[in-house]
């Protein structure tokens, strides 16, 4: 018999209700399943992992066994054949009725954003109604999937966001305290994809379109005038840009390390398999 997989997780069926173009950038897609009650966010940038369908399969092709051991048994199953596996964040999670948004970067499209392609961004391109996906989703809002986590003490906080990092960004933004004082960078390809941001935060949200040449984030943060008192950054986008700004923080600013919290949502030139077979 399978044992579940660990607390406070579980395997949720869901498939695509609808899709909505939101920005040049990013597609939302709404998912529904029988069972998707049971999720709960402990909001910010709470992530999950997304198992797709390869083209041609009518649902993704998970493990036999969906225990604990469920990732070492992904890893030897057919390349070919294996669900996709990624990394994505929860951007609305309704519970009347269930139902869960999440929205994709529409990378390495002429026209329509940076990079390459990927299997997950195409998928949400031409994702229909019925379409067919699997999750691991937290059942607890104290999940481990959350790493915006400042820690007490903390006077004001940093933000720094590419669009996929936006829904995350946006969560945080909903999250923190009325009157929390947040300075706020957020990269985006295209001036359309900026987009409202409600907060009960003092927020300064900057806008940055990108273009050719140097990252406009690291350049802009390099450029602003911070808060005084103790700050806590979160920093979320391509790894080499997550990179330099943390160092900016950590060794020109004197931001304590411990009170920046940093990951790379992905890395140019790299797909989510070759920074998975990195970490072995
Ligand atoms: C914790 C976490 C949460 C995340 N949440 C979200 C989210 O809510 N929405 C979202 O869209 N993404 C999110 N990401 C990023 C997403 O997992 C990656 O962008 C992933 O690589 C997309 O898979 P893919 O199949 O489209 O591309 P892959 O097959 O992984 O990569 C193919 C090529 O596309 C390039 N590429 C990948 N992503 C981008 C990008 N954003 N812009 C330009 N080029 C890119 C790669 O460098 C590679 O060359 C998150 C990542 C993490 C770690």
């Amino acid at each position: 018999m399978s044992e579940a997989p660990p607390p406070p997780y579980r395997w949720f069926d869901l498939h695509v209700l609808r899709t909505e173009r939101v920005s040049p950038s990013l597609v939302r897609v709404t998912f529904g399943g029988d069972h998707l009650g049971e999720m709960v966010t402990g909001g910010r940038d709470q992530r999950f992992k997304l198992f797709l369908p390869r083209p041609g399969q009518d649902a993704p092709v998970l493990p036999d066994d969906l225990g604990v051991g469920w990732y070492a048994q992904w890893r030897v199953q057919d390349p070919a054949v294996r669900a996709v596996m990624r990394s994505y964040t929860v951007r609305e999670l309704r519970h009347d009725p269930h139902e869960l948004d999440v929205d994709f970067v529409q990378h390495g499209r002429p026209g329509e954003g940076t990079g390459h392609s990927g299997p997950a961004s195409e998928w949400s391109r031409t994702a229909r109604p019925g379409d067919r996906v699997a999750i691991l989703g937290p059942t607890a809002e104290e999940n481990g999937g959350v790493d915006f986590q400042p820690p007490a003490g903390t006077d004001w906080v940093l933000v720094t966001a590419d669009e996929s990092a936006l829904p995350a960004a946006a969560g945080i933004l909903g999250w923190l305290p009325a009157g929390t004082p947040a300075k706020v960078f957020l990269e985006v390809a295209h001036p359309d994809d900026v987009t409202d941001l409600p907060t009960a935060a003092d927020a300064d949200i900057t806008w940055l379109i990108r273009g050719p040449g140097a990252a406009p984030t690291l350049d802009a943060v390099r450029a602003a005038r911070l808060p005084a008192g103790t700050p806590y950054a979160w920093i979320a986008g391509e790894s080499g840009t997550v990179r330099a700004l943390r160092r900016h923080l950590v060794g020109d600013r004197g931001f304590d390390r411990r009170a920046v919290t940093f990951t790379g949502y992905w890395r140019r030139g790299a797909t989510e398999e070759d920074l998975l077979a990195e970490l072995g």
